[in-house]
């Protein structure tokens, strides 16, 4: 009972060159993958497992190549948050790592999960039902408790007798025990403490009953770098990981970790040398005056760009100078080319990264969209090809 879907929805193409017909395209750097693992395992030391995040596509940078490199720097068992991102991993030849979805599923999904040989979550009795009834040997999974963050798990205060109902079902192996306490700032961080000490002390009842399990696990970014103390063998950090913050500003100290999207870009499919003669109603949900030329990118709201708030200005870079952006329609945007000496169509386009003495950043297109950076990312999420510099 396979799923028939055989697109992965999400899943970037990775390219060598840029496709002429659509010129964008999306520049990662495995190399500050391979930098920031060696930061987390700096922090953790050398007995906490990691098991990556790789979930939403790799918070929208593509599965396939993140998990390999992910498996060649050690981890041992790459966590998804979907099913769709667990068949990405298989996909990419990784047959024998360890898969655990965080996202759930319909019981009569349980099926597919088994057959691609990857560890559901049980959150819920109808699931461990689903995974003991339609198993045929036994079967690893993970269970989720809820301790506080509201979505799903069973609740901690139920949880032990839960736990150890599902333990004696048949053809059920409890791989894991988790739990997920995110949080952004100092305030949070005593709420998670909190709720990561009781899950120690659930983990630790269980253990007197006799049921110990290989995994045990409560820190994701936030937990590892706020330096949250717990009992817990295993961290599933995503974002820092991405070199992406997952705490407010100046909370942490984040100079150890990089970005690994190196940039965005594009180029420019036409340049209108002036705009006299252009309608202003194309450009009436924007503040800007255009006085000069204008140009075209086929970078629009199909491919995920977004227009800014009112108030706030895009920016994109030509030829070295920050340029506003116009508008922003389902297939293309317009940029005010003014400022740039000569613009011609085939110029490249910078939306996020640097030239010699301009730069954006994730967080300036997060601004500009009143956003998070996620987001973003999610909204552009494999609508164009990925670039990788090894
Ligand atoms: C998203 C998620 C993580 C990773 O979170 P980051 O903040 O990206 O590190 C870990 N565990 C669970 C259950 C998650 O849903």
């Amino acid at each position: 009972m396979e799923t028939t879907r055989t697109e992965l929805v999400g899943t970037p193409q990775v390219v060598s060159q840029i496709d002429p017909t659509r010129p964008n395209w999306m520049e990662i750097d495995l190399g500050a993958l391979d930098h920031n693992f060696h930061s987390l395992r700096k922090i953790l030391g050398p007995d906490v497992r990691i098991h990556p995040s790789v979930k939403s596509a790799a918070y929208g940078l593509g599965v396939s190549e993140i998990a390999r490199r992910l498996v060649s720097l050690g981890a041992e068992t790459i966590s998804c948050g979907s099913y769709e991102d667990a068949r990405a991993v298989r996909g990419a030849g990784l047959a024998d790592i360890g898969v655990v979805v965080f996202g759930s599923t319909l019981p009569a999904g349980i099926p597919s999960y088994l057959a691609l040989d990857v560890m559901p979550t049980v959150h819920n009795f109808e699931i461990a039902e689903a995974v003991s009834s339609y198993a045929s040997r036994p079967s690893r999974v993970y269970i989720k408790v809820d301790a506080g963050w509201g979505r799903l798990g069973f609740p901690i205060w139920r949880a032990e007798q839960a736990i150890l109902r599902v333990a004696r079902m048949q053809n059920i192996v409890i791989e894991g025990i988790y739990t997920h306490l995110p949080f952004s700032n100092a305030e949070g961080a005593c709420w998670a403490q909190e709720r990561t000490t009781l899950f120690d002390e659930l983990i630790e009842r269980l253990r007197k009953k006799g049921l110990s399990v290989p995994v045990t696990q409560a820190r994701s970014s936030s937990g590892v770098l706020y330096g949250i103390k717990d009992k817990c063998n295993a961290v599933a950090p995503g974002s820092i990981l991405y070199g992406k913050p997952s705490l407010a500003d100046g909370v942490v100290d984040f100079s150890d970790f990089k970005s690994i999207l190196v940039s965005i870009r594009s180029h420019l499919i036409h340049v209108s040398p002036d705009a006299a003669d252009k309608t202003p109603g194309v450009f009436s949900r924007f503040a800007h005056q255009v006085t000069g030329a204008t140009g075209v990118i086929p970078f629009g709201r199909k491919d995920g760009n977004r227009a800014p708030r009112p108030g706030q200005t895009a920016c994109m870079i030509v030829k070295g100078v920050k340029v506003p952006v116009l508008s922003i329609s389902s297939e293309q945007a317009v940029l005010d080319l003014s400022s740039v000496s000569d613009p011609k169509a085939g110029d490249e386009v910078i939306i996020l990264g640097r030239s010699e003495t301009e730069e954006i950043t994730l967080a300036d297109l997060a601004r500009w969209q009143d956003t998070s950076m996620n987001d973003v990312l999610l909204m552009m999420r494999g609508r164009m090809p990925l670039l990788i510099t090894k």
